[in-house]
């Protein structure tokens, strides 16, 4: 059977759609890279905004409407509303969060491949085709943001055994990837039910000494999740200096009326003992503009508090109203043109601090991971990631696709830094 497989929404839904990838190739099955040559279409929805609600809504849609396939759609969107998402074109069968491990299996009507056997990953055909592998380590959430239905549709905070998270990332490198990522729903819980409460950082120290991955990098962690074990392993070699830390609002108010644990003072500690480990980090974060309550001098204070964090970039995101959470209920809603200002003024604020960032690595070498390659004009253009987050643009006579180069940054050309190769690895 061909199966195209796509997922909307974070990096665990990525991660997740890479591994439904790898069962159904164990189970004799063909990846293709669009809907319309597939038999079977697998959607992993995500319901984080209402936009994210939306786009799940028409990529089912569009496979639909590209032939004969017939539809299985699983994630967040579908576990949260299922019946919507059954009535969608084509929609021949729903699998909530909580079944997700078994959709393979119903769908084709294999048992899955003995866990014992190592299969190599291979990359996604398509969009999704990446060079990172996206490990997840960690689903769920125990905390009580009142905005966030994602707990409501992941449900409570549980741990990926170890030993699973060690196969998968043996599985990653055997495929010939050159970087991991760990992600998670609340990815610094990791451990925490283990009798023996482990942590995030020791199961980064593990991973290193065990399999020696060329780098390795952690998705969204939430501030209060820092503590020594993590400003431990920034200091391994491979360890990407880059922490992605959602803030939310920079005012103390907000954040309350948000659940968050988090205020200015602490949040600005966790950030000063992290540049003091690695002063060169990229610190990237999330920020949701008109959240009910923000007044015009909460958001003055948000954006006082942003511009002195100094961020290297973000995502902001404008609040949108999420059926089922605590914060439907709250009074003195944003209005839409204002929640519009908001967002374009704290995006410039971000573009600003991010093109400082990259400023100051005029003249620098870094290592950099190619991740796209396009050949174009006798030559091939090459981009990619250096360990701190900064995208790099060359141009070689080789494609370097998934090799890194030592690159020495010779100019700045809009959001990116063009360098010049020095040695290959
Ligand atoms: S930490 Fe907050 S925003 Fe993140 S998943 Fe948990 S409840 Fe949602």
């Amino acid at each position: 059977m061909k199966v195209f497989l796509d997922s909307i929404g974070c990096r665990l839904n990525q991660s997740e759609i890479e591994k439904l990838g790898k069962q159904f190739r164990e189970a004799g099955h063909e990846l293709v890279s669009s809907a319309d040559t597939a038999d079977l279409v697998v959607v992993n929805t995500c319901v984080v905004t209402a936009a994210a609600a939306a786009d799940s809504r028409k990529q089912i849609r569009h496979a639909a409407r590209a032939g004969n396939a017939r539809i299985v759609a699983t994630g967040c969107f579908a576990t949260i509303d299922p019946q919507t998402v059954a009535d969608l074109p084509s929609v021949e069968k729903v699998f909530s969060n909580a079944e997700k491990d078994d959709l393979v299996s119903q769908v084709t009507g294999n048992a899955l491949l003995d866990q014992g056997q190592l299969t190599a990953r291979i990359p996604l055909p398509g969009n999704h085709k990446r060079t990172r592998a996206f490990i997840k380590v960690q689903d769920g959430c125990d905390n009580f943001c009142t905005f966030c239905i994602t707990r409501i549709a992941r449900g409570k905070s549980r741990s990926i055994p170890r030993e699973e998270i060690f196969r998968d990332v043996e599985a990653a490198l055997a495929g010939g990837v050159k970087e991991i990522v760990l992600t998670g729903v609340n990815l610094g819980s990791w451990g925490r039910e283990c009798e023996e409460q482990d942590s995030l950082g020791t199961l980064i120290g593990q991973v290193f000494r065990m399999f020696h991955p060329p780098r390795l990098r952690l998705s969204s962690l939430e501030p209060w999740d820092i503590d020594g074990d993590i400003l431990h392993a920034l200091k391994l070699p491979g360890f990407c200096q880059h922490l992605h830390l959602p803030l939310q609002s920079g005012s103390d108010a907000v954040l309350r009326v948000m659940g968050r644990r988090i205020n200015q003072q602490n949040y600005e500690a966790t950030i000063k003992k992290i540049r003091a480990v690695s002063p060169d980090i990229a610190l990237t974060t999330d920020i949701m503009v008109g959240f009910p309550g923000e007044t015009d001098e909460f958001f003055e204070e948000s954006l006082a508090f942003v511009r002195r964090m100094n961020f290297s970039g973000g995502h902001i995101f404008s609040y949108s109203l999420r059926p089922g959470t605590p914060a439907e209920s709250l009074p003195n809603p944003v209005t839409p043109a204002l929640i519009k200002n908001r967002s374009r003024r704290m995006r410039e604020l971000i573009a600003l601090s991010s093109s400082r960032y990259r400023e100051d690595f005029l003249g620098h070498q870094f290592d950099v991971l190619w991740e796209r390659s396009e050949y174009l004009g006798g030559q091939w253009e090459l981009s990619g990631l250096t360990s701190n987050n900064l995208s790099v643009k060359c141009r070689a006579g080789e494609d370097l696709y998934n090799r890194i180069s030592k690159v020495s940054i010779v100019r700045l050309e809009g959001d990116s830094l063009i360098g010049k190769i020095l040695t290959l690895d």
